[in-house]
Formats: structure tokens, sequence, C-alpha cells
């Protein structure tokens, strides 16, 4: 069992600020992210796109946004429940909420603050009739542990980021890697196109195109794929087979939880404090909708903070609301770090 003050749904930019709001307020968070990382979108579908649209950053690539966003909050100690769905919130009691994840994991929390972004990303999966059959067992459509690759022979498929990047990456560790594109052109940075390009010339992978998986075969274990290139099948033997052709956002399990949705999102009092209709649940970032909603990631930060001052309101009903400036009362980590701007001082000069 695992037990905060706030447990945040989604590691996403307004997830993981919602940590530092949260924490100069002294309330500690645990964020549970379906993914294997950090970062949401940004880290999942455009992690070298540079944003343009961060106050106080005229550009930063969206990968080092979230590494500053970690720098940032790490302070605060957030834990995190990385792999796993939430797919059940019940209410306990007043101020007291449980969150349950696919694994089984229980989180409780007296406040539950969503930060969804666009639902649980579901990889979009090769029309092969048996290819569930071999899912875990040969057939993985995310790379959780690189390292469970090494020295092994591996069919990736697609012709994206994701695809050119782990193509790259697991050359070095895996005994073969061969990439599959359903086209001669790749769609991803230039600099990983002309990696790829050079790993071919060096012998080091095999790239397949114009080709597509077909067909998987195994008993336990996934041991073959058929391609079809150019009206032929050709088997290849392999230990794995990773189709990397994008995620698709799904609302998922949280369409379930009694809270108001309107199209696909779920509907936050933004006159107030971006609670839901259940109090003491909020969203924040892309999941919420209100008149006048935009989904970008400056409007997350600032949901952010107002769903925090408004838990700390719930949570400390007696005490009067504070705006604390940090350059005034600076911050105070729960680590033991302590960062403040130098202290002024009342001296006479002679
Ligand atoms: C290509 C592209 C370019 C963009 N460019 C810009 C830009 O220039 N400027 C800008 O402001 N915005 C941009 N955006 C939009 C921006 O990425 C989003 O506004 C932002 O990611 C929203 O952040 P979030 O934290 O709300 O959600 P997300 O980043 O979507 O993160 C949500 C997280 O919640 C997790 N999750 C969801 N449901 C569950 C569950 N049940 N259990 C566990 N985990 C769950 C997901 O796995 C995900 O990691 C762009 C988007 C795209 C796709």
């Amino acid at each position: 069992m695992i037990e905060t003050d706030i447990l945040i749904i989604g590691a996403g930019p307004a997830g993981l600020f919602t940590v530092f709001e949260a924490g100069l307020l002294k309330m500690r968070c645990h964020i549970i992210d379906a993914l294997p990382q950090m970062g949401g979108q940004l880290s999942e579908l455009y992690p070298k796109k540079p944003i343009f649209d961060i106050p106080g950053f005229p550009s930063v690539l969206a990968g080092e946004l979230i590494d500053n966003l970690y720098e940032q909050i790490k302070q605060f100690e957030p834990g995190f429940t990385f792999n796993e769905t939430a797919i059940h919130l019940l209410k306990l009691e007043e101020n007291l909420f449980e969150v349950i994840t696919d694994k089984g994991t229980k989180h409780r929390a007296k406040a539950v603050i969503i930060a969804g972004g666009l639902g649980s990303f579901e990889p979009k999966k090769p029309p092969i009739e048996n290819i569930s059959d071999f899912e875990e067992r040969g057939v993985s459509y995310f790379i959780k542990r690189p390292e469970d690759y090494t020295g092994k022979h591996i069919v990736i498929a697609g012709g994206g980021d994701s695809a050119l990047d782990w193509t790259i990456h697991l050359a070095e560790i895996a005994s073969s890697v061969t990439l599959i594109h359903r086209r001669n052109e790749f769609r991803g940075a230039l600099d990983s196109v002309e990696k790829v390009k050079k790993l071919k010339q060096d012998g080091k992978i095999n790239l397949i195109t114009p080709a597509e998986v077909v067909a998987v075969e195994g008993e336990n274990h996934l041991t073959k794929i058929f391609i079809e290139k150019e009206g032929t099948i050709q088997a290849i033997e392999t230990d794995y087979f990773i189709p990397l052709f994008g995620l698709v956002p799904k609302l998922g399990p949280l369409a379930d939880w009694g809270l108001e949705l309107e199209k696909n999102a779920i509907k936050v009092d933004n006159s107030t404090d971006f609670q839901t209709n259940i109090p003491g649940v909020y969203a924040v970032g892309d999941i919420n909708t209100y008149p006048y909603k935009m989904k970008l990631i400056l409007c997350g930060f600032h949901e952010a903070a107002i769903a925090c001052q408004s838990i700390y309101q719930r949570l400390n009903p007696n005490k009067k609301f504070v705006l604390k400036y940090t350059t005034v009362s600076g911050i105070e980590g729960f680590d033991g770090t302590k960062k403040q701007a130098e202290k002024q001082v009342v001296a006479t000069i002679d």
C-alpha cells in the first residue's frame, strides 16, 4: 500500500508540475503512469522537437523540458509507479481515496489529481490474426527494459522516430536487428535516419523495405515471423518482434469512475479550482474540459497551481489562504535542501 497526500494520475508535464506546487504547500505526491517513463506526450511522441511557447524558454526540446521539470520537483521527493494503469477509484471517506492499478497496487491519498492527458496510450497493433497469442512471449509494443534484448535476434517494424531510435540502440547489444518498413521512406529526425543508413552500410543491421510482417509463429514463445515483400513471402527466425506503429490515446478506465464527461474529457469547474463532480478529485492538463479550454502545456501548469491551493484549503480548512512568492519564502525540499534568495539587511554604511 502506497500512502501520500496527493495521488497524481499521469506523469506528463501537468502531473509533474503539480508536485512542485503541492511541495510549496508542504504536501507530498505520488504519481502513477501507464508508460515506462515520465513526460507523457512529450517523451512518447515528440522528445526531440522544439517547443516555442513555454514562458521564459524561447525554444526548448520537449525531452529537455521534462528533464528540467524533474530537476525542479525532485527536492519534493515524489514517488512513482510506472508501467501501471490506474483502473479503479474509490472514495473511502471524506478526504481519503484509494486508487488501484491493473497490477493490483493500492494507493491511498487525501486527494486525487487526474493529469491523464489524452488518456492512457495504447499501442497500434499490426493486423496479424494470432499476434495476441505472443504478446509478452516475443511480441512487445514497448521497450521497457532494453537489457532484455542483449544477445537476441530482434525484428523491429515501423517507420517513425521510435523504430529508428530503438534500431540504433539495440544494434549495439542485440545479436541481430532487422528493421522492416512498408515504405522506402522513413519519417524521423534526420540524424536518426543517417545513423540507420550507416548501420546498414556497415552491415550492422538488416533493412527490409518495402515490406510488411504478415504472420507470426512459435510454440510457447515466438520463433519466426513471415514478411511479404513485393508479392513474395519470406520467413525470418527471430526471438522478438517489436512493432512500433505509434500509440492511440484512449480515455480508458477513467471513463467508468462516475466523473462527468464531455467529448472524451473530464468536466471541471474552471471558475473555481478545476475540481470534478467528485469532491476531492481534480483534473488538470489535457484531460479536462471547460469553456475556452486550450490543450497547451502552460494551461496545465496554471491549473495545477490552482488545484493544489484548493486541496490545501480542503485539508486545512482553518488556515488562511497564503500566496507564497518563491523569491521571498524560498523553497524547502523534503530532502532537506533549502533554496533562498540572499537575505536583505538593514545596515548603516559609515
Ligand atoms: C506532436 C505534438 C506537438 C505538441 N506541441 C505543443 C507545443 O508546442 N506547445 C504546447 O503547449 N503543447 C504542445 N502539444 C500538446 C502537449 O503535448 C499537451 O498539452 C501536454 O502533453 C499535456 O500534458 P498532460 O500532462 O496534461 O498530459 P500528457 O502529456 O498526455 O500525459 C498524460 C499521462 O497520463 C498517463 N495516463 C493516462 N491515463 C492513465 C491511467 N489511467 N493510469 C496511468 N497513467 C495514465 C499517460 O500514460 C500519460 O503519460 C503537442 C502535442 C503533440 C502531440
